[in-house]
């Protein structure tokens, strides 16, 4: 594996990133009441992209009020209206997709390829196909009076920042409510951008809010007494302190937590076809996915096989410049991430687990984690348990069918799962015992907007995408009526 770091202006050249931001509240950018900023910048090179307003108390109170009121007219708007200004945000989003996806890029640190093949069509999508919900929603079983729920208080992480923004913002506009939103604190850039497109859509001031800032201005926004709704995607621990907090209260949630996936290979899975599933489930997006494919189940008889054939593979990565198109591994998040990852591969082998990496010269500069296989791991190894949220997979082996379902359930987590036989049937009869929101079978990290997302145990409750998601939007009322 090589690492050739070759700065490509010419993209860069695209986004014009302002050397400060606002808050975005009641369709303007203003400062912070408290005059706070913070600074946002880029993994790969440590460089300070932007200062960004840090939401206070009183600027998460100025926006729920702001979408309060602005929710009065956009609930009572005909489906119809509410439909013509998402399918316009839609369309401006795949105009400006090559500014975003740079932007995006730049702020989070992961590959160009991925930003602009897989992130941005997808949030172009998700407006698409809940615009395409609102006007249906009087004629599709809702009943003749579908009730929004009010105030959406959204709080979403850094992996995924404009695509978490797109399941979150897109269905609560489409049943009338209103929305502030908090972005991770690593990536509040992109939010800030699409600020901008809901203004160039002439989307009402109010039902739009963003506020950039920490973990206390979201827990200030999900405590906010006039929050109907609070929707979070996020670690398992801050979305157990918020429904504690929300116990008690009227407010509806939705929560979308961690995961350690199973990716089970048996016997006669298509090698080849499964070893490149295999890397699209572990190292897309360098592994910071809630729904990565992080524990490799595999079927003793053709583990030698197919661990020789990811070897290979991995081997022929491209770590570095996340700007350069044929990057594959792009930079860690942040270095708070990169400690974490070290410190959970370093758990790895202090208790024992075979640690392999390619042949990888990394960066000096910027946040930077070698593809990594651990093997000859157990269950009873922290890797094999913990979600590492990194470009590190752990191998473990099975012999029968009973046993990858056993092994694959053996996890506080139930987010997703992958299964690679050339055999229909078993895929159906394992898909049904797998405790898991999501199976893909001979595929992974596809994702669709018509399809329900979430988990199981402590991955969660609530689903986003699909209909499902237009529901945990709605009032109980209209929601009884879908029954
Ligand atoms: P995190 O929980 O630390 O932060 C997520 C967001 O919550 C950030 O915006 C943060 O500022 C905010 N936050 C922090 N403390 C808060 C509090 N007390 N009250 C309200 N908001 C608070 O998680 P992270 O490190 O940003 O993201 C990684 C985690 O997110 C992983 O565990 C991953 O599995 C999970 N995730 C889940 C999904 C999913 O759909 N299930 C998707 C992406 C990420």
């Amino acid at each position: 594996m090589t690492f050739e770091y070759a700065p490509a202006p010419e993209s860069r050249s695209v986004v014009d990133i302002a050397p400060s931001y606002g808050l975005f509240i009641d369709g303007e950018f203003a400062e912070a009441a408290d005059g706070k900023v913070f600074k946002t910048i880029s993994p790969a090179t440590e460089e300070v992209l932007s200062e960004v307003a840090q939401a206070g108390e009183a600027d998460v109170d100025r926006a729920v009020k702001a979408a309060r009121k602005a929710f009065e007219k956009w609930s009572a708007l005909p489906g119809s209206e509410r439909a013509k200004y998402l399918f316009r945000i839609a369309r401006i989003i795949q105009e400006r997709s090559r500014e975003l996806a740079v932007l995006e890029t730049l702020d989070n640190g992961k590959p160009i390829r991925e930003t602009r093949d897989a992130d941005l069509p997808l949030v172009a999508a998700h407006f698409f196909y809940y615009a395409g919900w609102a006007d249906k929603l009087d004629h599709a079983g809702y009943g003749p009076n579908p009730e929004p729920l009010g105030v959406a208080g959204q709080v979403i992480p850094w992996n995924f920042p404009l695509l978490m923004l797109a399941w979150k913002i897109a269905p609560a506009l489409a049943t009338g409510n209103t929305v502030v939103l908090k972005p991770a604190e690593t990536t509040p850039l992109s939010a800030l951008f699409f600020a901008d497109i809901c203004r160039q859509a002439g989307l009402p001031k109010g039902v739009v809010n963003i506020l950039p800032g920490y973990g206390d201005t979201g827990a200030a926004l999900t405590a906010h007494p006039d929050v109907n709704k609070v929707a979070f995607t996020g670690s398992t621990a801050v979305g157990k302190a918020i429904a504690r907090q929300v116990a008690g209260t009227d407010k509806k949630v939705t929560l979308e937590l961690g995961g350690k996936g199973a990716n089970i290979v048996f016997d006669d899975a298509p090698i080849d076809q499964a070893v490149e599933g295999i890397v699209t489930g572990i190292f897309f997006n360098q592994g910071q996915v809630c729904c990565a494919g992080s524990r490799l189940l595999v079927q003793e008889s053709i583990q030698d096989e197919l661990l020789d054939s990811l070897k290979r593979r991995l081997s022929t990565l491209r770590l570095g410049d996340p700007l350069d198109k044929n990057t594959d591994i792009g930079a860690i998040n942040s270095a708070e991430q990169l400690a974490r990852i070290t410190a959970l591969a370093e758990t790895g082998e202090a208790e024992g687990a075979e640690r392999w990496s390619p042949q990888c010269e990394l960066p000096s500069t910027g946040y930077w984690f070698a593809p990594t296989l651990f093997t000859n791991v157990t269950q009873a190894h922290t890797i094999a348990r913990d979600e590492i949220f990194g470009p590190v997979l752990s191998v473990l082996s099975f012999r029968t069918p009973e046993e990858a379902v056993a092994k694959a359930n053996n996890t506080q987590y139930g987010l997703s799962a992958g299964i690679w036989t050339e055999k229909g049937s078993r895929i159906l009869a394992v898909a049904n015992k797998l405790r898991a929101g999501v199976v893909w079978a001979n595929t992974f990290n596809k994702f669709d907007p018509t399809s329900p997302f979430g988990g199981y145990k402590e991955s969660g409750f609530g689903r986003e995408g699909g209909r499902h998601g237009l529901e945990a939007y709605l009032a109980p009322s209209s929601e009884a009526s879908v029954k």
